[in-house]
Protein backbone atom coordinates (compact mmCIF):
# COMPACT_ATOMS: atom_id res chain seq x y z
CA UNK A 1 0.00 0.00 0.00
CA UNK A 2 2.97 2.33 -0.54
CA UNK A 3 1.68 3.27 -3.56
CA UNK A 4 2.80 6.86 -4.65
CA UNK A 5 0.61 9.30 -6.79
CA UNK A 6 2.79 8.86 -9.13
CA UNK A 7 2.76 5.62 -9.76
CA UNK A 8 -0.55 5.15 -9.73
CA UNK A 9 -1.00 7.66 -12.41
CA UNK A 10 1.57 6.43 -14.88
CA UNK A 11 -0.25 2.72 -14.30
CA UNK A 12 -3.35 3.62 -15.05
CA UNK A 13 -2.47 5.48 -17.79
CA UNK A 14 -0.18 2.55 -19.36
CA UNK A 15 -3.48 0.16 -18.74
CA UNK A 16 -5.44 3.09 -20.56
CA UNK A 17 -2.96 3.06 -23.76
CA UNK A 18 -3.01 -0.73 -23.91
CA UNK A 19 -6.41 -0.67 -24.36
CA UNK A 20 -6.44 2.43 -26.65
CA UNK A 21 -8.50 4.15 -24.31
CA UNK A 22 -6.11 7.40 -23.41
CA UNK A 23 -7.46 10.40 -23.66
CA UNK A 24 -5.79 14.03 -24.02
CA UNK A 25 -6.26 17.64 -25.30
CA UNK A 26 -5.63 18.87 -28.15
CA UNK A 27 -5.34 22.64 -28.98
CA UNK A 28 -8.49 23.44 -31.40
CA UNK A 29 -9.54 26.84 -32.87
CA UNK A 30 -13.09 27.03 -34.04
CA UNK A 31 -13.47 28.93 -37.04
CA UNK A 32 -17.02 30.12 -38.76
CA UNK A 33 -18.90 27.55 -40.75
CA UNK A 34 -18.26 24.42 -39.17
CA UNK A 35 -14.58 24.74 -39.81
CA UNK A 36 -11.93 24.42 -37.30
CA UNK A 37 -8.19 24.62 -37.35
CA UNK A 38 -6.07 22.19 -35.63
CA UNK A 39 -2.52 21.87 -35.92
CA UNK A 40 -2.58 24.68 -38.12
CA UNK A 41 -4.49 23.10 -40.71
CA UNK A 42 -8.13 23.91 -41.59
CA UNK A 43 -10.42 20.56 -40.82
CA UNK A 44 -14.12 20.58 -41.57
CA UNK A 45 -15.67 19.67 -38.21
CA UNK A 46 -18.47 17.03 -37.76
CA UNK A 47 -17.30 17.33 -33.88
CA UNK A 48 -18.90 20.66 -32.56
CA UNK A 49 -22.51 20.71 -31.24
CA UNK A 50 -22.78 24.60 -32.47
CA UNK A 51 -25.60 23.23 -34.66
CA UNK A 52 -27.07 26.29 -36.18
CA UNK A 53 -24.01 28.17 -36.04
CA UNK A 54 -24.78 30.50 -33.94
CA UNK A 55 -21.43 30.73 -32.05
CA UNK A 56 -20.56 33.03 -35.03
CA UNK A 57 -23.19 34.42 -35.36
CA UNK A 58 -23.22 38.30 -35.99
CA UNK A 59 -25.82 39.86 -34.12
CA UNK A 60 -25.33 36.88 -31.41
CA UNK A 61 -21.79 38.51 -31.11
CA UNK A 62 -22.80 41.67 -31.03
CA UNK A 63 -25.01 41.60 -27.47
CA UNK A 64 -21.85 39.75 -26.12
CA UNK A 65 -19.63 42.56 -26.94
CA UNK A 66 -22.32 44.79 -26.49
CA UNK A 67 -22.99 43.19 -22.87
CA UNK A 68 -19.02 43.47 -22.09
CA UNK A 69 -20.19 46.99 -20.70
CA UNK A 70 -21.70 44.95 -17.60
CA UNK A 71 -18.03 43.26 -16.78
CA UNK A 72 -16.63 40.27 -18.01
CA UNK A 73 -17.42 38.16 -14.65
CA UNK A 74 -20.67 37.99 -12.35
CA UNK A 75 -19.09 38.77 -9.33
CA UNK A 76 -21.18 36.21 -6.99
CA UNK A 77 -23.65 33.48 -7.04
CA UNK A 78 -27.33 34.49 -8.31
CA UNK A 79 -28.29 34.66 -4.75
CA UNK A 80 -25.75 37.66 -3.55
CA UNK A 81 -25.05 40.02 -6.09
CA UNK A 82 -24.85 37.89 -9.24
CA UNK A 83 -28.65 38.18 -10.80
CA UNK A 84 -27.91 40.52 -13.52
CA UNK A 85 -30.93 41.97 -15.35
CA UNK A 86 -30.02 39.90 -18.62
CA UNK A 87 -31.51 36.62 -16.95
CA UNK A 88 -35.41 37.99 -16.53
CA UNK A 89 -35.85 38.50 -20.43
CA UNK A 90 -33.58 35.06 -20.89
CA UNK A 91 -35.51 32.62 -18.94
CA UNK A 92 -39.30 33.81 -19.76
CA UNK A 93 -37.71 33.39 -23.16
CA UNK A 94 -36.87 29.99 -22.46
CA UNK A 95 -40.06 29.56 -20.43
CA UNK A 96 -41.96 30.71 -23.70
CA UNK A 97 -40.02 28.11 -25.80
CA UNK A 98 -40.73 25.13 -23.42
CA UNK A 99 -44.15 25.67 -22.69
CA UNK A 100 -43.96 26.05 -18.76
CA UNK A 101 -44.88 28.75 -16.30
CA UNK A 102 -40.71 29.82 -15.22
CA UNK A 103 -37.24 28.70 -15.92
CA UNK A 104 -34.11 29.01 -14.22
CA UNK A 105 -30.48 29.48 -15.64
CA UNK A 106 -27.63 27.59 -14.14
CA UNK A 107 -23.38 27.86 -15.18
CA UNK A 108 -23.97 24.60 -17.12
CA UNK A 109 -25.96 22.26 -18.48
CA UNK A 110 -24.01 19.89 -15.89
CA UNK A 111 -24.50 21.60 -13.34
CA UNK A 112 -28.25 22.16 -13.62
CA UNK A 113 -28.73 18.57 -14.12
CA UNK A 114 -26.34 18.21 -10.74
CA UNK A 115 -28.48 21.08 -9.10
CA UNK A 116 -32.09 19.86 -9.60
CA UNK A 117 -32.21 16.43 -9.34
CA UNK A 118 -30.76 16.52 -5.79
CA UNK A 119 -33.28 19.08 -4.85
CA UNK A 120 -36.37 16.96 -5.99
CA UNK A 121 -35.36 13.38 -4.89
CA UNK A 122 -33.32 11.83 -2.22
CA UNK A 123 -33.20 8.89 0.16
CA UNK A 124 -36.05 6.72 0.00
CA UNK A 125 -37.43 8.06 -4.16
CA UNK A 126 -36.69 6.15 -6.40
CA UNK A 127 -35.22 6.70 -10.19
CA UNK A 128 -35.88 4.82 -13.46
CA UNK A 129 -33.48 6.08 -15.96
CA UNK A 130 -32.69 5.16 -19.52
CA UNK A 131 -29.64 3.44 -19.76
CA UNK A 132 -28.00 5.70 -21.92
CA UNK A 133 -28.79 9.07 -19.78
CA UNK A 134 -25.67 11.40 -20.12
CA UNK A 135 -23.47 11.53 -17.18
CA UNK A 136 -24.59 14.33 -15.52
CA UNK A 137 -27.76 12.85 -14.58
CA UNK A 138 -26.40 9.77 -13.39
CA UNK A 139 -24.06 11.81 -11.17
CA UNK A 140 -26.66 13.63 -9.91
CA UNK A 141 -28.79 10.57 -9.85
CA UNK A 142 -25.84 9.07 -7.21
CA UNK A 143 -25.60 12.76 -5.60
CA UNK A 144 -29.23 12.62 -4.83
CA UNK A 145 -29.12 9.05 -2.70
CA UNK A 146 -32.10 8.04 -4.41
CA UNK A 147 -32.18 4.71 -5.51
CA UNK A 148 -31.40 4.41 -8.76
CA UNK A 149 -32.46 2.02 -11.88
CA UNK A 150 -31.83 1.12 -15.38
CA UNK A 151 -34.32 0.61 -18.44
CA UNK A 152 -33.13 -0.61 -21.84
CA UNK A 153 -32.53 2.14 -23.81
CA UNK A 154 -36.02 3.89 -25.44
CA UNK A 155 -37.83 0.74 -23.81
CA UNK A 156 -41.50 1.34 -22.90
CA UNK A 157 -42.16 -1.84 -21.42
CA UNK A 158 -38.83 -2.09 -19.16
CA UNK A 159 -39.81 1.23 -18.04
CA UNK A 160 -43.03 0.02 -17.40
CA UNK A 161 -42.12 -3.05 -15.44
CA UNK A 162 -39.73 -1.19 -13.43
CA UNK A 163 -42.36 1.04 -12.04
CA UNK A 164 -44.56 -1.46 -11.23
CA UNK A 165 -42.97 -3.95 -9.39
CA UNK A 166 -40.70 -1.19 -7.44
CA UNK A 167 -42.77 2.11 -7.57
CA UNK A 168 -45.09 1.41 -4.40
CA UNK A 169 -41.49 0.62 -2.56
CA UNK A 170 -40.61 4.67 -2.58
CA UNK A 171 -42.07 7.61 -1.49
CA UNK A 172 -41.51 9.75 -5.02
CA UNK A 173 -40.07 8.70 -8.38
CA UNK A 174 -38.49 10.73 -11.18
CA UNK A 175 -38.15 9.29 -14.64
CA UNK A 176 -34.89 10.12 -16.81
CA UNK A 177 -34.70 10.21 -20.29
CA UNK A 178 -32.88 12.45 -23.12
CA UNK A 179 -35.11 13.71 -25.84
CA UNK A 180 -32.29 13.13 -28.27
CA UNK A 181 -29.92 10.79 -27.53
CA UNK A 182 -26.40 12.27 -27.24
CA UNK A 183 -24.35 10.07 -29.06
CA UNK A 184 -26.67 7.69 -30.75
CA UNK A 185 -28.83 11.11 -32.31
CA UNK A 186 -31.97 8.79 -32.16
CA UNK A 187 -35.01 10.54 -30.19
CA UNK A 188 -37.46 9.13 -27.01
CA UNK A 189 -40.79 8.76 -27.07
CA UNK A 190 -41.02 11.39 -24.33
CA UNK A 191 -45.26 11.51 -25.09
CA UNK A 192 -45.59 7.77 -24.03
CA UNK A 193 -43.06 7.99 -21.21
CA UNK A 194 -44.91 10.68 -19.56
CA UNK A 195 -47.90 9.16 -19.93
CA UNK A 196 -46.54 6.04 -18.02
CA UNK A 197 -45.04 8.64 -15.58
CA UNK A 198 -48.31 9.80 -14.69
CA UNK A 199 -49.85 7.14 -14.66
CA UNK A 200 -47.64 5.44 -11.13
CA UNK A 201 -47.30 8.93 -10.33
CA UNK A 202 -43.63 9.67 -10.91
CA UNK A 203 -42.42 12.93 -12.46
CA UNK A 204 -40.77 12.75 -16.03
CA UNK A 205 -37.36 14.80 -16.24
CA UNK A 206 -36.40 15.30 -19.77
CA UNK A 207 -32.70 16.76 -21.06
CA UNK A 208 -33.27 18.42 -24.48
CA UNK A 209 -29.34 19.34 -24.49
CA UNK A 210 -29.43 18.17 -28.60
CA UNK A 211 -33.52 19.04 -29.02
CA UNK A 212 -33.24 22.83 -28.44
CA UNK A 213 -34.68 24.49 -31.51
CA UNK A 214 -34.82 20.98 -33.57
CA UNK A 215 -38.12 19.81 -32.12
CA UNK A 216 -40.84 21.08 -30.66
CA UNK A 217 -41.17 20.90 -26.81
CA UNK A 218 -42.79 18.04 -24.90
CA UNK A 219 -44.48 19.64 -22.18
CA UNK A 220 -43.08 17.17 -19.16
CA UNK A 221 -42.62 18.86 -15.70
CA UNK A 222 -39.21 19.69 -15.68
CA UNK A 223 -37.08 20.23 -18.81
CA UNK A 224 -33.69 20.37 -18.40
CA UNK A 225 -31.30 21.78 -21.47
CA UNK A 226 -27.68 23.22 -21.98
CA UNK A 227 -27.15 27.26 -24.33
CA UNK A 228 -23.87 25.17 -24.85
CA UNK A 229 -25.02 23.29 -28.18
CA UNK A 230 -27.67 24.63 -30.61
CA UNK A 231 -27.65 28.24 -29.30
CA UNK A 232 -24.02 28.47 -29.29
CA UNK A 233 -22.99 30.15 -25.83
CA UNK A 234 -22.47 28.30 -22.72
CA UNK A 235 -24.98 27.72 -19.37
CA UNK A 236 -27.75 25.64 -18.50
CA UNK A 237 -31.44 25.86 -18.06
CA UNK A 238 -34.41 24.12 -16.33
CA UNK A 239 -38.08 24.61 -17.57
CA UNK A 240 -40.71 23.83 -14.73
CA UNK A 241 -43.57 25.41 -12.96
CA UNK A 242 -43.11 28.50 -11.17
CA UNK A 243 -43.60 27.26 -7.76
CA UNK A 244 -40.41 24.34 -8.70
CA UNK A 245 -38.66 27.25 -10.03
CA UNK A 246 -39.19 29.03 -7.03
CA UNK A 247 -38.29 25.90 -5.14
CA UNK A 248 -35.00 25.51 -6.97
CA UNK A 249 -33.57 29.07 -6.55
CA UNK A 250 -33.12 27.84 -2.86
CA UNK A 251 -32.38 24.52 -2.79
CA UNK A 252 -30.61 23.70 -6.16
CA UNK A 253 -26.96 24.07 -4.57
CA UNK A 254 -25.16 24.04 -7.89
CA UNK A 255 -27.23 27.72 -8.65
CA UNK A 256 -26.07 28.63 -4.50
CA UNK A 257 -23.08 27.90 -4.53
CA UNK A 258 -21.68 28.51 -8.04
CA UNK A 259 -21.48 32.12 -9.59
CA UNK A 260 -23.65 33.24 -11.89
CA UNK A 261 -22.88 33.63 -15.65
CA UNK A 262 -20.79 36.15 -17.34
CA UNK A 263 -23.58 39.03 -18.52
CA UNK A 264 -21.97 38.80 -22.02
CA UNK A 265 -23.02 34.71 -21.99
CA UNK A 266 -26.46 35.68 -20.78
CA UNK A 267 -26.93 38.73 -22.86
CA UNK A 268 -25.86 36.51 -26.40
CA UNK A 269 -27.88 33.28 -25.66
CA UNK A 270 -31.07 35.50 -25.22
CA UNK A 271 -29.88 36.59 -28.86
CA UNK A 272 -29.42 33.61 -30.39
CA UNK A 273 -32.75 31.89 -28.92
CA UNK A 274 -33.89 35.10 -30.80
CA UNK A 275 -32.14 34.04 -34.01
CA UNK A 276 -33.07 30.77 -34.19
CA UNK A 277 -36.90 31.50 -33.48
CA UNK A 278 -36.55 33.82 -36.41
CA UNK A 279 -34.88 31.57 -38.49
CA UNK A 280 -36.35 28.32 -38.76
CA UNK A 281 -34.81 27.17 -41.48
CA UNK A 282 -31.38 26.93 -39.47
CA UNK A 283 -32.79 23.61 -37.41
CA UNK A 284 -34.31 22.34 -41.27
CA UNK A 285 -30.71 23.00 -42.88
CA UNK A 286 -29.36 21.02 -39.92
CA UNK A 287 -31.20 18.07 -39.94
CA UNK A 288 -31.13 18.21 -43.52
CA UNK A 289 -27.62 17.71 -43.62
CA UNK A 290 -27.56 15.04 -41.30
CA UNK A 291 -29.51 13.32 -43.28
CA UNK A 292 -27.73 13.77 -46.40
CA UNK A 293 -25.34 11.76 -44.51
CA UNK A 294 -27.23 9.07 -43.60
CA UNK A 295 -28.68 8.69 -47.62
CA UNK A 296 -25.50 8.96 -48.84
CA UNK A 297 -24.56 5.33 -46.28
CA UNK A 298 -27.74 4.23 -47.58
CA UNK A 299 -29.21 4.23 -44.13
CA UNK A 300 -32.07 5.01 -42.60
CA UNK A 301 -32.96 8.90 -42.69
CA UNK A 302 -31.40 10.46 -39.50
CA UNK A 303 -33.79 11.18 -36.40
CA UNK A 304 -31.59 14.60 -35.56
CA UNK A 305 -28.39 16.25 -36.43
CA UNK A 306 -26.73 13.40 -35.17
CA UNK A 307 -25.78 10.68 -36.22
CA UNK A 308 -22.97 7.53 -35.26
CA UNK A 309 -20.63 5.12 -36.88
CA UNK A 310 -20.55 2.62 -35.00
CA UNK A 311 -16.97 0.62 -35.96
CA UNK A 312 -17.29 -1.42 -32.28
CA UNK A 313 -13.61 -1.43 -31.05
CA UNK A 314 -11.75 1.51 -29.66
CA UNK A 315 -8.84 1.16 -31.44
CA UNK A 316 -10.91 0.74 -34.87
CA UNK A 317 -12.93 4.42 -34.08
CA UNK A 318 -9.12 5.93 -33.36
CA UNK A 319 -8.17 4.51 -37.16
CA UNK A 320 -11.51 5.74 -38.51
CA UNK A 321 -10.75 9.22 -36.86
CA UNK A 322 -7.31 9.27 -38.39
CA UNK A 323 -8.19 8.19 -41.66
CA UNK A 324 -10.57 11.45 -41.82
CA UNK A 325 -8.11 14.03 -40.26
CA UNK A 326 -5.41 12.80 -42.79
CA UNK A 327 -8.71 14.19 -45.25
CA UNK A 328 -9.19 17.40 -43.43
CA UNK A 329 -12.18 15.80 -41.37
CA UNK A 330 -12.66 16.23 -37.75
CA UNK A 331 -14.88 13.45 -36.55
CA UNK A 332 -13.88 12.07 -33.01
CA UNK A 333 -14.09 8.87 -31.77
CA UNK A 334 -16.15 8.13 -28.91
CA UNK A 335 -14.78 5.18 -26.65
CA UNK A 336 -15.98 3.46 -23.75
CA UNK A 337 -16.97 4.34 -20.99
CA UNK A 338 -18.44 7.57 -22.73
CA UNK A 339 -20.75 4.44 -24.48
CA UNK A 340 -21.45 0.96 -23.76
CA UNK A 341 -18.23 -1.69 -24.55
CA UNK A 342 -18.32 -3.26 -28.04
CA UNK A 343 -19.95 0.22 -29.32
CA UNK A 344 -16.95 3.10 -29.89
CA UNK A 345 -18.03 5.03 -32.94
CA UNK A 346 -17.43 8.08 -34.68
CA UNK A 347 -19.78 10.45 -33.64
CA UNK A 348 -20.57 13.15 -36.64
CA UNK A 349 -22.94 16.32 -35.33
CA UNK A 350 -23.97 18.27 -38.28
CA UNK A 351 -24.44 22.28 -38.44
CA UNK A 352 -26.66 23.77 -40.77
CA UNK A 353 -23.29 25.21 -42.22
CA UNK A 354 -22.22 22.27 -43.53
CA UNK A 355 -21.56 21.99 -47.10
CA UNK A 356 -23.02 19.32 -49.24
CA UNK A 357 -19.49 18.30 -50.71
CA UNK A 358 -18.19 18.23 -47.32
CA UNK A 359 -20.63 15.86 -46.20
CA UNK A 360 -20.70 13.53 -49.39
CA UNK A 361 -16.83 13.33 -49.19
CA UNK A 362 -17.04 12.19 -45.45
CA UNK A 363 -19.09 9.41 -45.83
CA UNK A 364 -17.45 8.22 -49.35
CA UNK A 365 -13.69 8.27 -47.65
CA UNK A 366 -16.00 5.84 -44.51
CA UNK A 367 -17.35 3.47 -46.96
CA UNK A 368 -13.82 3.29 -49.11
CA UNK A 369 -11.89 2.33 -45.83
CA UNK A 370 -14.64 -0.43 -44.70
CA UNK A 371 -15.76 1.14 -42.02
CA UNK A 372 -19.43 2.25 -42.91
C1 LIG B 1 -23.50 18.34 -23.22
C2 LIG B 1 -24.60 17.69 -22.51
C3 LIG B 1 -24.96 18.10 -21.23
C4 LIG B 1 -24.16 19.11 -20.46
O1 LIG B 1 -24.34 20.40 -20.92
P1 LIG B 1 -23.17 21.47 -20.71
O2 LIG B 1 -23.85 22.79 -20.84
O3 LIG B 1 -22.16 21.21 -21.74
O4 LIG B 1 -22.65 21.24 -19.32
C5 LIG B 1 -26.05 17.52 -20.65
N1 LIG B 1 -26.75 16.56 -21.27
C6 LIG B 1 -26.44 16.13 -22.49
C7 LIG B 1 -27.26 15.08 -23.14
C8 LIG B 1 -25.35 16.67 -23.16
O5 LIG B 1 -25.01 16.22 -24.36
Amino acid sequence: MSTTLETMARERLALARAASLTRSLTETERLPGGYVLRGGQKMVSFSCNDYFGLSFHPQVLAAAREALTAGTGAGASRLVTGNHAYYGPLEAELAAWKGTEAALVFGSGYLASLGVIPALVGAGDVIVADRLIHACMIDAARLSGATLMRFSHNNLDHCRLLLEEHRGEYARCLVLTETVFSMDGDRAPVKALHALAQQHDAWLMTDDAHGLGLFPAEPVEVQMGTLSKGAGVYGGYICASRAVIDWLVGHARTAMFSTGLPPADIAAARMALHVLRANPKLAQDALERARWFTAALGREPAQSAIVPVIVQEPERALEAAAMLAKNHILAMAIRPPTVPPGTARLRFAFSALHEAKDITRAAHLLQEHGYA
